[in-house]
């Protein structure tokens, strides 16, 4: 039989119609939760991944929304909430990047990205709080009340130069993860992150599009391989289960061994 530990469970995943956003979704479906696949513009997208999910037996719906408005939130979980009654799970995925050198970066390029990045992760996480607040531990259901992951990055550690609102934004996270946990846990919701490395999705294609590309990617990366969606799936899947219920407050690293300071491994 198959191995379903979210079984009766909604999950919520933002920016889900493309990369590691989609690859969780499809590991949530597969390990048994109803999932929301939230996407910003790209309708079409998420309808396909969608209907992968229903495809395997699992529930599945599609909703827009820009993670960075307020009303758009808002209206969304109000939507999910009135069709599926709660929502359980939350990961809060959807990121951008707008790179310049920070002497040319302009305004609207660091505040697009720390409205998406950081703003969005507030906006969604506080909905789901009041919502897994409001609802309570149902114990045939899950051991805590709700659990909300943040997609972070290894940049919430490595600093990173041309992207300094990006490694912002994530260095953000950082704290706002482990701030939630520390507030939202006498309510038994769990707030965990989790800190890909590099992962193959149309984010970074500049990265591993070219051989070139990806041979001077593969030195930072102790492991020797590049991430796919389907490696941030899995560990999203077990953050989210009751396996990891003593798991609270952490950043999971899925990244190959890239924050092992890799340049070290050749002498230092
Ligand atoms: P991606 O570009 O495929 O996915 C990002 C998703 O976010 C897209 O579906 C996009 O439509 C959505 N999005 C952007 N702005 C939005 C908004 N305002 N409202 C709703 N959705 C919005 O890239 P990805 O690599 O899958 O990135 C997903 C997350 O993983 C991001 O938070 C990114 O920072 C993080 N991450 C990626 C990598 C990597 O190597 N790919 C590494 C570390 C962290």
């Amino acid at each position: 039989m198959a191995y379903e530990p979210l079984k009766g469970q909604k999950a919520l995943v933002t920016g889900a119609s493309s990369g590691i956003g989609a690859g969780v979704a499809r590991a949530l479906g597969t390990a048994g939760a109803a999932v929301v696949v939230n996407y910003g513009t790209n309708a079409q997208a998420a309808g396909q991944v969608m209907d992968e999910i229903k495809g395997t037996g699992a529930q599945a719906m599609a909703v827009g929304a820009d993670v960075s408005k307020e009303d758009e939130v808002r209206a969304m979980f109000q939507e999910v909430c009135s069709a599926w009654g709660t929502i359980d799970i939350l990961v809060n995925n959807a990121g951008l990047q707008r790179d310049a050198p920070f002497t040319e970066m302009t305004l609207e390029q660091w505040n697009g990205v720390l409205s998406v990045n950081l703003s969005g992760m507030f906006l969604c996480a506080r909905e789901a709080a009041r919502e897994m607040i409001r609802r309570g531990i149902r114990p045939e259901i899950s051991r805590a009340a709700g659990k909300i992951i943040c997609i972070s990055s290894v940049h919430e550690v490595i600093p990173w130069a041309g992207h300094v609102n990006y490694a912002a934004s994530k260095g953000g996270v950082k704290l706002l993860m482990q701030s939630l946990a520390q507030e939202l846990a006498p309510h038994r919701i769990r707030v965990n992150s989790i800190a890909p490395g590099a992962i193959q999705t149309p984010i970074n294609r500049a990265a591993w599009e070219t051989p070139e590309a990806l041979a001077k990617l593969l030195k930072l990366i102790p492991y020797g391989r590049i991430g796919v969606p389907e490696d941030i799936g899995r560990a999203a899947v077990w953050l989210a289960s009751d396996d990891s219920d003593y798991v609270h407050g952490q950043t999971l690293f899925v990244d190959g061994g890239m924050t092992l300071y890799p340049e070290f491994a050749r002498g230092g």
